[in-house]
């Protein structure tokens, strides 16, 4: 027990309560900072452990001891959940070991047998998956909502949904869907709304502000922001998440503190990425509208007059993700790839550095010819994820490889 009692309080560091109306920039640096740690450090330290000490045998101090066993606690990874949740302006925040395992936790925690689950047709792929594949074999009926009906998604409702799944702006067309609309629905029914919050940041767009129960990120994109972590994040307003909590320990989809420490890094940059990330999407369908080569940009709120104005209403900046439709077909798709120099053609979205992929070559090969038409995935769709490099040299990259089509 030495050592408890006789370390030097650390300087001690008020965050003033008000915090979450900080805005996105302060939020960025700030929502992660722990003012109880050790030594005071500026940043916390990375509690790379697979277990605590007790402060005594079990039966004596167990019961209220707070740290056991990193799986189900550790204050690296606590603190990495405090900053998503005060980005989403939340109460609750939890970080998973990928996005998949935030949203398995999410939704294989909240449903039971017999429940029904509302969610559009254009998710990510291994949502759709989890959807309908694997939850009907655990009983639960998936309606799905064709994009067409989206806003009047409280007719799909019925007494036994428990959970909406949503995700706004959408992959690969960048289509927006009316968040407020989906958590009035949700709420009309005593359900659940899930926002997949991963392409836009909570910089750009917080559901939680819109009704929606729960934000989920992928936080491997652009919350991690470099390309080289995987971790998934889920934020709350007060009393939702703790209800996950056992069942989430229990699936043990549980991020290496490491890579919690990553993730905090990352954060702190969100703002002023996204910035740059929401600027250089911009130049690039400002400077390719009306190219020869190019025959539709996909780009949040361009779809219609309507999706503007649900842009206007729910979305601060666009995001950096752009879909170009080529005139011609794979073939030129795939010359236009080989003609980039910039972009590294690679799936995967949201860090540093510009990726290009085909959508039919990647995230929507499983997927039949009718079904994409359907969905507006055009054979020679490009889906760029804009870094924050240059505008000017991107442009010119992009530019240049249409030359060569
Ligand atoms: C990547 C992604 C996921 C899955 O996240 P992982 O971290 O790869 O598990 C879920 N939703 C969206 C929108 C994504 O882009």
């Amino acid at each position: 027990m030495k050592g408890r009692q006789d370390r030097p309080s650390p300087p001690s560091r008020k965050l003033p309560r008000d915090g979450p109306r900080w805005g996105p920039g302060t939020l960025s640096v700030h929502a992660g900072d722990s003012p109880d740690l050790n030594a005071g450090a500026v940043v916390g330290p990375i509690y790379q452990t697979s277990t605590f000490r007790f402060p005594a045998p079990f039966s004596e101090a167990g019961a209220g001891h707070t740290h056991l066993y990193t799986r189900l606690k550790n204050p690296t990874l606590t603190q990495a959940g405090a900053a998503v949740s005060a980005l989403e302006g939340g109460e609750e925040g939890r970080v998973f070991s990928s996005g998949m395992a935030a949203l398995s936790a999410v939704v294989l925690g909240r449903l039971h047998q017999g429940d029904e689950v509302v969610a559009p047709e254009d998710l990510y792929g291994n949502t759709v998956t989890l959807l309908k594949q694997e939850l009907p074999r655990w009983g639960v009926r998936v309606r799905f909502v064709p994009a067409s009906q989206s806003s009047e998604v409280g007719e799909h409702v019925t007494e036994r949904t428990r959970l909406l799944l949503v995700e706004s702006p959408t992959n690969p067309t960048l289509r927006v869907v009316d968040l407020a609309a989906w958590a009035k629905a949700a709420r009309a029914a005593g359900a659940w709304l899930v926002v997949d919050n991963t392409f836009a940041t909570p910089v750009n767009q917080r559901p939680l502000g819109l009704g929606a129960h729960v934000a989920m990120h992928s936080a491997t994109k652009y919350l991690g922001g470099h390309s080289d972590l995987l971790a998934g994040a889920l934020a709350s307003g007060p009393g939702l998440l703790g209800e996950l909590d056992a069942f989430a320990a229990t699936l043990g989809g549980t991020l290496d503190p490491l890579a919690g420490f990553l993730l905090l890094r990352g954060m702190k940059t969100l703002s002023l990425r996204v910035a740059r990330h929401n600027e250089n999407a911009r130049a690039v369908v400002e400077e390719l509208q009306g190219h020869p080569k190019v025959s539709a940009i996909g780009y949040p709120g361009r779809a219609s007059p309507e999706e503007e104005r649900i842009c206007r209403r729910q979305m601060k900046g666009r995001g950096g993700m752009v879909s170009l439709v080529l005139k011609g077909g794979l073939p030129e798709a795939r010359r236009f790839l080989r003609g980039l120099s910039l972009f590294q053609v690679a799936s995967s979205l949201g860090g540093v550095e510009s990726l290009v992929s085909l959508p039919l070559e990647t995230s929507h090969r499983a997927m039949s010819r009718r079904e994409r038409e359907r969905r507006g995935i055009a054979d020679s769709m490009a889906r760029l994820s804009l870094g924050i490099e240059d505008a000017a040299d991107l442009v010119a990259d992009l530019k240049a490889a249409l030359r060569s089509v």
